[in-house]
């Protein structure tokens, strides 16, 4: 599925040392238009470095970056008008107005007449929720309306690609539930969205593709629906457990009291059997991996694999 669309970053061996810490570790990233890319990984993986070595913030000390098809930070020029960022939460003139703060950044972007300019700036405002908001300094925001006059300032450019670290920080809920919906919508709209996040709530419930870093490296990269297919097993739930291993003989793979896994990949079939032999069924469904148990199965394959090559360093 990800063939067929046009690369919007790409990494080849992205690697930052600083000193003797490697922060970023030989990482491949392939992200793709239409995209909402969670980037996961704990505090100290290496999220910000990245994702400040892909805006051209951060030189590498080796590996290529493209972005939107162009070399960077070579290209960043041409680059960097069609993205949206925000690294380092939101920057803002706390003495200025929402609005003014817009404004002068604006000043910076595309141009056009006046009318455009103000007509630009109060979409922006309208699609963060901030419309509504007088002339009070940025200074008096809460962190949530910080967040969103940060994202006010990533929209006017109309980006085709919006990169975020970790924009949900310190938001309370209602707030994470705004920007999520922000951004589902504006990727619908066409952008596609690069977000850091080290909390696998946020990028289940949001993005499409996912990238697990740790420890510097990227420990796994795939579609979450590819991740969260089904595994090929049924889970039921019986009070009949004897009677089910019976008529199941050899194909119940776990059991776990009430709660059986079946080697099955059909449950409409399984229901129909257990139905016909008079077993009772209180629940029956496919079997899934959460995200959660995919990263922590990766995360410990990438643990063994440095294990490994230590001690073979060692030797
Ligand atoms: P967090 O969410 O806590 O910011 P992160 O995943 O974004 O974590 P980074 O900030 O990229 O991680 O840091 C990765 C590693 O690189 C850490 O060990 C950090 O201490 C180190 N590091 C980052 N920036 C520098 C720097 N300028 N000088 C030295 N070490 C750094």
């Amino acid at each position: 599925m990800t063939g067929s669309r046009a690369a919007v970053i790409r990494t080849e061996g992205l690697t930052k040392r600083f000193g003797r810490i490697t922060a970023v570790d030989g990482v491949d990233l392939d992200v793709r238009e239409g995209d909402i890319y969670g980037f996961l990984g704990a505090n100290g993986s290496g999220k910000s470095t990245t994702v400040r070595m892909l805006l051209g913030l951060v030189l590498a000390t080796s590996g290529s970056i493209e972005v939107l098809g162009d070399a960077m930070p070579s290209a960043a020029r041409r680059v960097l008008p069609n993205v949206g960022a925000m690294v380092e939460g939101p920057a803002a003139y706390p003495h200025l107005s929402g609005r003014d703060n817009l404004s002068l950044f604006d000043a910076m972007g595309p141009g056009g007449d006046r009318s455009d300019r103000r007509h630009r700036i109060q979409e922006a405002l309208e699609r963060v929720g901030l419309a509504a908001v007088d002339d009070r300094p940025v200074r008096a925001y809460s962190l949530g309306m910080r967040q969103r006059l940060g994202l006010a300032g990533c929209l006017l450019r109309r980006p085709r690609l919006l990169v975020l670290d970790e924009p949900t920080n310190g938001l309370d809920p209602q707030g994470i539930q705004e920007v999520r919906e922000l951004l589902i919508e504006l990727n619908r709209a066409g952008t596609t969205v690069f977000l850091s996040s080290h909390l696998l709530t946020e990028i289940e419930q949001m993005c499409t593709r996912v990238g697990v870093l740790d420890r510097g490296r990227l420990v796994l990269q795939a579609e979450l629906a590819e991740l969260r297919a089904p595994t090929g097993r049924v889970e039921v739930h019986t009070p009949d457990v004897v009677r089910m291993r019976e008529l199941l003989d050899g194909v119940v793979e776990e059991c776990h009291g009430q709660r059986l896994l079946v080697r099955e990949a059909d449950p409409a079939a399984l229901n129909a059997r257990l139905v016909l032999a008079g077993i009772r069924v209180t629940r029956l469904g496919v079997e899934r991996r959460t995200l959660e148990e995919v990263v922590m199965a990766a995360a410990t394959a990438s643990g063994d694999r440095f294990e490994a090559e230590t001690s073979g360093a060692d030797r």
